[in-house]
């Protein structure tokens, strides 16, 4: 094999659309190393297959260190360890985020990441199917469309936002406070991954400049005289070295990405002679600023409507094959309602999510009769939390510790009680869904008191799997790459995935993990 330009870790969102940018927009060959397997199972295609696919062989699983603000639980962190990454295993979920959300970035060091540059990626990227608008792109490589058959129980979900005052907007791009149908990256009923949507036309073409190789786990980054000249990766149980001329794109994800920095020696000098490893660099800030999306809500029983026995029913199955249609193409998650829990909030704080069906921890628990749940995600927690080595044995995980609503001002805590408020109200005030909900599973009353709505949070929340800014992208002493998200004091190693997020942005992060993949591979590598 001749040396490729440059090796990408990690084909997720980010590393996919690095892998193709460089290829196409550069003439670059590139070794694109994926941990995970290409991955032929028909699950990975049919949208209300996702929850089945976690916890599984495409899912790294990992488990967090236990968690305080959790009452003392661990909590589970799916992430997609197949061709596509977490694309490949994810809700399809198409929210980018608000523009507020950049412009803070470019606020805070991260210049030409501010909301002017992200929209005008973002456009680039898409192709949705409501056709172009000033937001909005078509003819891009990511199809984002709507879903083929909500349920009707989302619908009275949506009738019920409107009850309680919260607008129905036809595209929440545009419109930050309102409520609509969820809008998926899928293609007439498939979920369409990062991998369809970048890697597909070269691997179709057989071009030779993608070189891709999957179940490879990198090990460590290999540096010589300050630069990143290639990986080492164990192979059928040989240790082998891949090295590259133009250097190393790290693009394995919030958590993958700081812990093969850190097992290479760069990162927090003190923490990585505790753990014998010897120092290439100090750089403080690698693994820390770890942030992330987290939820709790209720679970009901309704009336029918749900996706409750989908899984088992042949006739679904049949009008998924024949034609895409069905409760199969559900991506769960099919409708979103941005909220402010206090008027004093100067953008939404909190998402509610509702899927039909009832659910708890991941979806590992099913409760056995028709419902839904409704989620209150934190859209900007205050929480910060890092990702630090436990070993440097090959495959060993990383210690992550999010610390989740551990704000010393409790504000997490306050804004999810808020949050759990109004997912009570939508589900036992309103005509519309109140009307179709027969009783409250979890909790099984309405909570009010705020020492109760407290412990129900510490019980059920869990990550929404949005974690971010490992490897923030600034100029200051904690920041670990610089606005072209080059890696602070080296030469040819870039980080380019969710890691570099300086905080996570109002909605959902793949849209911006894409962005940053195609941003660093047109506009920033040199
Ligand atoms: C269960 C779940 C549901 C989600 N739902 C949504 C949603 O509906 N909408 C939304 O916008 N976002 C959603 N997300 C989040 C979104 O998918 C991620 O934010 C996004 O994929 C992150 O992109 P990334 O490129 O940083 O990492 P990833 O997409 O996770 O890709 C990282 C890749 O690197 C590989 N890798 C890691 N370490 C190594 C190594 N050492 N060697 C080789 N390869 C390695 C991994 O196997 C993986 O393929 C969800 C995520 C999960 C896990």
């Amino acid at each position: 094999m001749r040396t490729p330009d440059h090796i990408v870790v990690g084909a997720g969102a980010a590393g996919c659309a690095v892998a193709a940018g460089l290829v196409e927009q550069h003439g670059a060959t590139v070794l694109l190393l994926e941990a995970g397997p290409t991955g032929r199972d028909p699950r990975l295609s049919i949208p209300a297959a996702a929850s089945d696919l976690w916890f599984g062989r495409y899912d790294w699983a990992y488990e967090t260190e236990p968690q305080p603000g959790l009452g003392g639980r661990r909590d589970t962190w799916p992430r997609g360890r197949v061709l596509g990454g977490s694309t490949a295993i994810n809700a399809m979920m198409y929210v980018r985020g608000m523009d507020t959300d950049f412009d803070e970035w470019e606020a805070c060091g991260a210049s030409g990441w501010g909301a002017a540059e992200m929209t005008a990626a973002f456009r680039r990227l898409e192709d949705d199917v409501r056709g172009p608008a000033d937001h909005r792109g078509v003819g891009g490589p990511v199809r984002i469309e709507h879903q083929r058959d909500p349920s009707p129980l989302t619908t009275a979900f949506l009738d019920a936002c409107e009850e309680l005052g919260i607008p129905r907007v036809d595209d929440y791009h545009a419109d930050p406070d309102g409520c609509g149908l969820t809008m998926v990256t899928q293609r007439v009923g498939r979920r369409w991954s990062a991998a369809d949507a970048f890697l597909r036309p070269l691997l179709r073409a057989r071009d030779p400049r993608l070189i891709l190789r999957t179940d490879v786990e990198v090990d460590r980054i290999v540096v010589e005289g300050g630069r990143a000249v290639g990986v080492e990766a164990v192979v059928d149980g040989r240790r082998r070295v891949a090295r590259a001329t133009a250097g190393v794109v790290l693009a394995a994800g919030t958590v993958e990405s700081p812990h093969l920095l850190l097992r290479s020696g760069i990162g927090p000098a003190a923490h990585l002679r505790e753990r014998g490893v010897e120092v290439v660099a100090d750089l403080p800030g690698v693994g820390e600023n770890l942030q992330d999306h987290v939820l709790s809500g209720v679970a009901a029983g309704t009336d029918g409507d749900s996706l409750y026995g989908a899984d088992r029913d042949l006739g679904a199955l049949a009008r998924y094959v024949r034609r895409r249609r069905g409760r199969l193409t559900s991506n769960l998650a099919e409708a979103i309602a941005f909220v402010r829990t206090g008027a004093d909030e100067p953008l939404p704080d909190v998402e509610l999510m509702a899927l039909p069906v009832a659910l708890r921890d991941h979806g590992r628990t099913r409760f056995p009769e028709h419902g839904l749940t409704i989620g209150a995600i934190l859209l900007r927690p205050e929480s910060r939390g890092r990702i630090r080595l436990r070993g440097t044995a090959p495959g060993q995980p990383p210690r992550i510790d999010p610390r989740t609503c551990e704000d010393p001002d409790g504000v997490d805590l306050r804004r999810l009680r808020d949050g759990v408020r109004w997912c009570q109200r939508l589900v036992t005030e309103t005509a519309a869904l109140g009307g179709r909900v027969t009783h409250l599973i979890e909790p099984s009353r309405r909570l009010t008191d705020a020492a109760e709505l407290t412990a129900h949070v510490r019980r059920t929340v869990q990550t929404l799997y949005h974690p971010v800014g490992t490897c923030r992208i600034g100029t200051d002493d904690l920041a670990v790459v610089d606005p072209r998200l080059r890696v602070h004091g080296f030469d040819g190693l870039w980080v380019a995935d969710a890691s570099v997020m300086p905080t996570v942005p109002r909605g959902h992060t793949q849209a911006t993990a894409m962005a940053i993949g195609d941003r660093f591979a047109r506009e920033l590598v040199s």
